[in-house]
């Protein structure tokens, strides 16, 4: 029995490519078959995924491009990224749906708050599209959106990093791991939980916890939901 009935997944981009390849789909196939068996627990999965391996809107400054351009291109990244992991959980038995924030009929369903819940609830997994569908976003807000509207028990945040902590660990080497934090205290301390306007709006709307771990082993995945304490617990 899963210690979370509904959750919403976030996934980087980064998480599905390795070296110079947008996709490895041996990566993308494992993340897959671990959704197939947090599905078969009895799980209900939303997903979020970024689009870090395809293009990230603050690209485009840089290139001189308009940054509203730029992050529409960014937005578009998550749709190719949401279209390929749908396709997967399709070869591993599940019906998937993709829903985005930003029409585009033929090749995902308009995003539908209503529709997307009944879906989780009939055991689809839905993968929501274009974070917020707005630019000067991140795929975070996108997060923190769908988490509140699907009324989930938990965001599961799968990083590349296996938790929320005191400082980087990359620049202070005497950072340590948190492991337990109340919104109020995260936002005080000013740490890195997702970026901040999201986590603001997961802690005004009181999301009843987000959990922050490493994806570098998928399995950490089904030992969240199984009740291990693995990484960071954020919660009101
Ligand atoms: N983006 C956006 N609005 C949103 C969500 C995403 O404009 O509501 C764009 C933005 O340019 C961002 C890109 O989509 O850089 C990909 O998202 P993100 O950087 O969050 O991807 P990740 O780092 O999680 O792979």
């Amino acid at each position: 029995m899963a210690v979370y009935h509904r959750i919403l997944l976030k996934l980087s981009g980064e998480a599905l490519k390795s070296g110079s390849d947008l996709f490895d789909f041996e990566k993308v196939n494992q993340v897959a078959s671990i959704i197939r068996r947090m599905h078969d627990m009895g799980v209900e999965v939303g997903i979020v995924i970024g689009a870090g391996n395809i293009w990230r809107g603050r690209q485009g400054p840089s290139a001189n491009m308009d940054a509203v351009t730029a992050d529409q291109m960014g937005m578009l990244g998550t749709v190719i990224n949401c279209l390929c992991v749908a396709d997967a959980l399709r070869k591993a038995g599940l019906d998937a749906i993709v829903q985005s924030a930003v029409d585009m009929n033929r090749f995902a369903e308009p995003f539908n708050a209503m529709a997307a819940r009944r879906h989780l609830s009939e055991g689809r997994i839905v993968l929501f599209a274009c974070g917020t569908g707005n630019p000067f976003f991140s795929t975070d807000s996108g997060v923190a959106l769908r988490a509140i509207e699907m009324e989930v028990d938990a965001v599961l945040m799968a990083k590349n990093i296996d938790g929320v902590y005191t400082a980087d660990p990359n620049k202070d080497p005497s950072a340590t791991l948190i492991r337990d934090i109340s919104y109020t205290e995260a936002l005080e301390r000013g740490l890195k939980v997702m970026d901040a306007s999201a986590f603001a709006l997961c802690a005004e709307n009181k999301v009843p916890m987000v959990r922050v771990f490493g994806l570098d082993d998928p399995e950490n995945l089904l030992r969240v939901l199984e009740g291990s304490d693995i990484g960071t617990f954020v919660h009101p």
